[in-house]
Protein backbone atom coordinates (compact mmCIF):
# COMPACT_ATOMS: atom_id res chain seq x y z
CA UNK A 1 0.00 0.00 0.00
CA UNK A 2 2.58 2.29 0.87
CA UNK A 3 5.13 1.51 -1.76
CA UNK A 4 2.08 2.40 -4.18
CA UNK A 5 1.57 5.56 -2.79
CA UNK A 6 5.05 6.47 -3.28
CA UNK A 7 5.25 5.33 -6.96
CA UNK A 8 2.09 7.43 -7.47
CA UNK A 9 3.56 10.48 -6.42
CA UNK A 10 6.71 10.46 -8.29
CA UNK A 11 4.45 9.54 -10.86
CA UNK A 12 3.03 12.96 -10.39
CA UNK A 13 5.35 15.23 -9.80
CA UNK A 14 7.21 16.93 -12.94
CA UNK A 15 10.84 16.21 -13.88
CA UNK A 16 11.09 20.08 -12.72
CA UNK A 17 9.17 20.41 -9.95
CA UNK A 18 7.31 24.02 -9.32
CA UNK A 19 9.51 25.58 -6.88
CA UNK A 20 12.28 24.45 -8.40
CA UNK A 21 14.56 26.97 -11.35
CA UNK A 22 15.35 25.49 -14.65
CA UNK A 23 19.34 24.71 -14.33
CA UNK A 24 20.67 26.19 -17.86
CA UNK A 25 24.09 25.77 -19.11
CA UNK A 26 25.06 28.40 -21.71
CA UNK A 27 28.18 27.87 -23.42
CA UNK A 28 28.62 31.78 -24.45
CA UNK A 29 27.73 35.00 -22.86
CA UNK A 30 25.22 36.17 -26.01
CA UNK A 31 23.08 32.65 -25.03
CA UNK A 32 23.22 33.05 -21.29
CA UNK A 33 21.91 36.85 -21.75
CA UNK A 34 19.18 35.96 -24.20
CA UNK A 35 17.77 33.11 -22.11
CA UNK A 36 18.10 35.53 -19.24
CA UNK A 37 15.81 37.48 -21.03
CA UNK A 38 13.43 34.16 -22.43
CA UNK A 39 13.93 32.32 -18.68
CA UNK A 40 13.96 35.86 -16.35
CA UNK A 41 13.25 34.62 -12.64
CA UNK A 42 12.50 30.72 -13.63
CA UNK A 43 15.73 30.00 -14.60
CA UNK A 44 19.27 29.77 -13.33
CA UNK A 45 21.93 30.25 -15.60
CA UNK A 46 25.48 28.93 -15.82
CA UNK A 47 27.58 30.73 -18.71
CA UNK A 48 30.77 28.47 -19.39
CA UNK A 49 32.89 31.08 -21.66
CA UNK A 50 34.18 34.46 -20.36
CA UNK A 51 33.39 37.10 -22.68
CA UNK A 52 38.00 37.72 -22.85
CA UNK A 53 38.13 34.59 -24.06
CA UNK A 54 37.96 33.78 -28.15
CA UNK A 55 35.69 31.25 -28.40
CA UNK A 56 37.48 29.13 -31.05
CA UNK A 57 39.90 28.37 -29.04
CA UNK A 58 38.48 27.55 -25.22
CA UNK A 59 38.88 24.31 -23.65
CA UNK A 60 37.37 22.07 -21.37
CA UNK A 61 37.92 22.79 -17.98
CA UNK A 62 36.48 20.70 -14.72
CA UNK A 63 34.38 23.67 -13.45
CA UNK A 64 32.62 23.27 -16.62
CA UNK A 65 32.26 19.70 -16.32
CA UNK A 66 30.51 19.66 -13.31
CA UNK A 67 28.01 23.06 -14.29
CA UNK A 68 26.78 20.59 -17.71
CA UNK A 69 26.36 17.72 -14.79
CA UNK A 70 23.38 19.52 -12.84
CA UNK A 71 21.97 21.14 -16.04
CA UNK A 72 18.29 20.27 -16.87
CA UNK A 73 19.41 22.17 -20.58
CA UNK A 74 22.84 22.71 -22.48
CA UNK A 75 21.98 25.58 -24.95
CA UNK A 76 25.09 26.42 -26.91
CA UNK A 77 25.76 27.83 -30.54
CA UNK A 78 26.64 24.91 -32.74
CA UNK A 79 27.86 24.85 -36.32
CA UNK A 80 31.38 23.51 -34.53
CA UNK A 81 32.15 26.73 -32.92
CA UNK A 82 32.25 24.68 -29.80
CA UNK A 83 33.65 21.30 -31.25
CA UNK A 84 36.91 21.79 -29.30
CA UNK A 85 35.40 21.45 -25.54
CA UNK A 86 31.41 20.55 -26.34
CA UNK A 87 32.18 17.27 -26.98
CA UNK A 88 33.92 16.50 -23.99
CA UNK A 89 31.75 18.27 -21.78
CA UNK A 90 28.37 16.33 -22.34
CA UNK A 91 30.53 13.09 -22.71
CA UNK A 92 32.29 13.26 -19.16
CA UNK A 93 29.20 14.96 -17.48
CA UNK A 94 27.42 11.88 -17.92
CA UNK A 95 24.29 13.82 -17.53
CA UNK A 96 21.36 12.03 -19.62
CA UNK A 97 19.38 15.45 -19.86
CA UNK A 98 21.88 17.09 -22.41
CA UNK A 99 22.76 14.29 -24.68
CA UNK A 100 21.96 14.88 -27.72
CA UNK A 101 18.99 14.21 -29.25
CA UNK A 102 17.58 14.79 -25.61
CA UNK A 103 14.91 18.08 -24.90
CA UNK A 104 17.95 19.71 -22.76
CA UNK A 105 20.27 19.54 -25.55
CA UNK A 106 20.00 22.85 -27.48
CA UNK A 107 21.51 24.08 -30.73
CA UNK A 108 20.90 27.69 -31.19
CA UNK A 109 21.65 27.00 -34.71
CA UNK A 110 18.84 25.19 -35.45
CA UNK A 111 16.72 28.20 -35.76
CA UNK A 112 18.66 30.20 -38.31
CA UNK A 113 19.59 30.41 -42.02
CA UNK A 114 23.45 29.39 -42.02
CA UNK A 115 25.32 32.01 -43.91
CA UNK A 116 28.46 30.54 -46.47
CA UNK A 117 26.95 26.90 -45.89
CA UNK A 118 30.06 25.31 -47.53
CA UNK A 119 29.35 22.72 -50.37
CA UNK A 120 31.43 19.85 -48.91
CA UNK A 121 33.09 20.74 -45.42
CA UNK A 122 37.12 20.55 -45.45
CA UNK A 123 39.33 21.25 -42.06
CA UNK A 124 42.03 20.49 -43.22
CA UNK A 125 43.66 24.02 -44.11
CA UNK A 126 42.64 24.85 -40.55
CA UNK A 127 39.27 26.28 -41.54
CA UNK A 128 37.19 27.11 -38.40
CA UNK A 129 34.03 27.70 -39.99
CA UNK A 130 33.38 24.27 -41.45
CA UNK A 131 30.01 24.12 -41.14
CA UNK A 132 29.28 27.73 -42.70
CA UNK A 133 29.47 31.54 -40.76
CA UNK A 134 28.91 30.17 -36.78
CA UNK A 135 28.59 33.98 -35.72
CA UNK A 136 25.36 34.68 -35.83
CA UNK A 137 24.67 36.27 -33.00
CA UNK A 138 24.98 39.59 -34.46
CA UNK A 139 21.82 39.66 -36.48
CA UNK A 140 18.08 40.56 -34.98
CA UNK A 141 16.33 38.61 -37.06
CA UNK A 142 17.65 35.60 -36.10
CA UNK A 143 18.23 36.18 -32.28
CA UNK A 144 14.28 36.60 -32.60
CA UNK A 145 14.14 33.19 -33.90
CA UNK A 146 16.60 31.27 -31.34
CA UNK A 147 14.50 33.04 -28.31
CA UNK A 148 11.43 31.79 -29.77
CA UNK A 149 13.33 28.57 -29.94
CA UNK A 150 14.46 28.43 -26.22
CA UNK A 151 10.78 29.82 -25.29
CA UNK A 152 9.55 26.44 -26.78
CA UNK A 153 12.43 24.53 -25.12
CA UNK A 154 11.53 26.54 -22.12
CA UNK A 155 8.12 25.40 -21.55
CA UNK A 156 8.09 21.75 -22.41
CA UNK A 157 11.10 21.28 -19.62
CA UNK A 158 8.63 23.43 -17.26
CA UNK A 159 5.10 23.45 -18.48
CA UNK A 160 3.67 24.93 -15.20
CA UNK A 161 5.84 28.33 -16.55
CA UNK A 162 4.75 28.32 -20.04
CA UNK A 163 2.60 31.52 -19.78
CA UNK A 164 5.60 33.74 -17.96
CA UNK A 165 8.14 32.18 -21.02
CA UNK A 166 5.41 33.06 -23.72
CA UNK A 167 4.91 36.71 -21.85
CA UNK A 168 8.75 37.08 -21.53
CA UNK A 169 9.08 36.22 -25.35
CA UNK A 170 6.26 39.05 -26.49
CA UNK A 171 8.58 41.20 -24.29
CA UNK A 172 11.54 40.26 -25.97
CA UNK A 173 10.18 40.44 -29.34
CA UNK A 174 8.74 44.06 -29.08
CA UNK A 175 12.05 45.30 -27.95
CA UNK A 176 13.98 43.66 -30.75
CA UNK A 177 11.49 45.32 -33.12
CA UNK A 178 12.05 49.17 -31.42
CA UNK A 179 16.03 48.14 -31.69
CA UNK A 180 15.74 47.21 -35.10
CA UNK A 181 14.24 50.36 -36.32
CA UNK A 182 16.30 52.08 -34.40
CA UNK A 183 19.76 50.26 -35.54
CA UNK A 184 18.69 50.20 -39.26
CA UNK A 185 18.19 53.99 -39.66
CA UNK A 186 22.00 54.22 -38.76
CA UNK A 187 24.27 55.18 -41.54
CA UNK A 188 25.91 51.80 -42.16
CA UNK A 189 24.46 50.57 -45.76
CA UNK A 190 26.60 51.05 -48.43
CA UNK A 191 29.79 51.47 -46.22
CA UNK A 192 32.99 48.98 -47.24
CA UNK A 193 35.25 47.69 -44.34
CA UNK A 194 37.75 45.33 -44.28
CA UNK A 195 37.71 42.66 -41.12
CA UNK A 196 40.31 40.42 -39.43
CA UNK A 197 37.78 37.74 -38.96
CA UNK A 198 35.40 36.47 -40.77
CA UNK A 199 32.83 37.60 -37.46
CA UNK A 200 30.54 40.58 -39.38
CA UNK A 201 28.56 38.82 -42.35
CA UNK A 202 25.30 38.23 -40.49
CA UNK A 203 25.93 41.99 -39.52
CA UNK A 204 26.57 42.70 -43.03
CA UNK A 205 23.85 41.30 -44.26
CA UNK A 206 21.71 43.18 -41.91
CA UNK A 207 22.80 46.08 -41.37
CA UNK A 208 23.96 46.73 -45.76
CA UNK A 209 27.37 47.12 -45.55
CA UNK A 210 30.53 45.08 -47.16
CA UNK A 211 33.64 43.20 -46.16
CA UNK A 212 35.64 43.54 -48.98
CA UNK A 213 39.13 41.57 -47.53
CA UNK A 214 40.27 40.24 -44.45
CA UNK A 215 43.30 40.14 -42.64
CA UNK A 216 42.79 36.55 -41.44
CA UNK A 217 43.93 34.40 -44.77
CA UNK A 218 41.49 31.91 -44.05
CA UNK A 219 39.66 31.92 -40.44
CA UNK A 220 41.62 30.77 -37.91
CA UNK A 221 44.54 31.09 -39.80
CA UNK A 222 47.04 34.04 -38.93
CA UNK A 223 48.10 36.34 -41.26
CA UNK A 224 51.85 36.18 -42.55
CA UNK A 225 54.88 38.86 -42.45
CA UNK A 226 53.76 38.83 -46.81
CA UNK A 227 50.36 38.65 -46.60
CA UNK A 228 50.57 42.03 -43.75
CA UNK A 229 52.36 43.74 -46.42
CA UNK A 230 50.18 42.90 -49.61
CA UNK A 231 47.50 44.13 -46.84
CA UNK A 232 48.99 47.76 -46.16
CA UNK A 233 49.39 48.12 -50.46
CA UNK A 234 45.61 47.27 -50.70
CA UNK A 235 44.19 49.06 -48.18
CA UNK A 236 45.89 51.85 -48.98
CA UNK A 237 44.65 51.52 -52.56
CA UNK A 238 41.12 50.80 -51.74
CA UNK A 239 40.64 53.37 -48.49
CA UNK A 240 37.94 51.19 -46.69
CA UNK A 241 35.42 53.06 -43.73
CA UNK A 242 37.48 50.99 -41.33
CA UNK A 243 39.27 47.75 -40.42
CA UNK A 244 36.78 45.71 -38.05
CA UNK A 245 38.54 43.91 -34.69
CA UNK A 246 37.52 42.37 -31.07
CA UNK A 247 38.92 43.77 -28.34
CA UNK A 248 41.50 40.25 -28.23
CA UNK A 249 41.63 38.65 -31.15
CA UNK A 250 43.01 40.38 -34.12
CA UNK A 251 43.43 43.76 -32.27
CA UNK A 252 47.65 43.61 -32.32
CA UNK A 253 47.22 43.15 -36.42
CA UNK A 254 44.50 45.66 -36.85
CA UNK A 255 46.43 48.57 -34.69
CA UNK A 256 48.90 47.94 -37.08
CA UNK A 257 47.63 48.06 -40.39
CA UNK A 258 45.99 51.40 -38.85
CA UNK A 259 48.91 53.29 -37.98
CA UNK A 260 50.23 51.83 -41.43
CA UNK A 261 47.99 52.79 -43.52
CA UNK A 262 45.49 55.44 -41.76
CA UNK A 263 41.98 53.84 -41.78
CA UNK A 264 40.81 53.40 -38.54
CA UNK A 265 40.86 50.42 -36.39
CA UNK A 266 37.24 49.89 -35.38
CA UNK A 267 36.84 47.69 -32.06
CA UNK A 268 33.79 45.90 -31.65
CA UNK A 269 32.39 43.43 -28.89
CA UNK A 270 32.79 39.85 -30.05
CA UNK A 271 29.95 39.14 -27.56
CA UNK A 272 28.20 40.47 -24.63
CA UNK A 273 30.31 41.60 -21.94
CA UNK A 274 33.76 41.85 -23.95
CA UNK A 275 33.54 45.61 -23.67
CA UNK A 276 32.58 47.24 -20.88
CA UNK A 277 29.24 48.89 -21.71
CA UNK A 278 28.44 45.41 -23.43
CA UNK A 279 26.18 44.36 -20.84
CA UNK A 280 23.40 42.54 -22.25
CA UNK A 281 22.98 41.27 -25.90
CA UNK A 282 21.07 44.38 -26.34
CA UNK A 283 24.04 46.96 -25.71
CA UNK A 284 26.39 44.89 -27.08
CA UNK A 285 24.50 45.27 -30.43
CA UNK A 286 24.60 49.06 -29.28
CA UNK A 287 28.10 49.09 -28.83
CA UNK A 288 28.31 47.39 -32.07
CA UNK A 289 26.63 49.95 -34.20
CA UNK A 290 27.77 52.73 -32.67
CA UNK A 291 31.59 51.26 -33.05
CA UNK A 292 30.99 50.93 -36.78
CA UNK A 293 28.78 54.56 -37.63
CA UNK A 294 31.65 56.56 -35.57
ZN1 LIG B 1 34.80 32.43 -36.31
Amino acid sequence: MRKTAIVLIALLVPATPAFAKVKVVATLPWIGSVADEIGKEQVEITTLVKPNQDPHMVDARPSMILATRKADILMYNGLDLEIGYLPILIESSRNPNIQPGKPGNFDCSHFVTVLEKPVSVDRSMGDVHPLGNPHYHYSPARILSVAEGMASALSALDPSHADAYKANLATFREKVRAKQKEWGALPTKGKQFVAYHKLFEYLAADFGFTITAYVEPKPGIPPSAAYIEHLIEAIGRSRPNGILTTPIYGRKEVDFLAQKTGVRGVVIPHDVGATPGAKDWFSFMDQTLSALVK
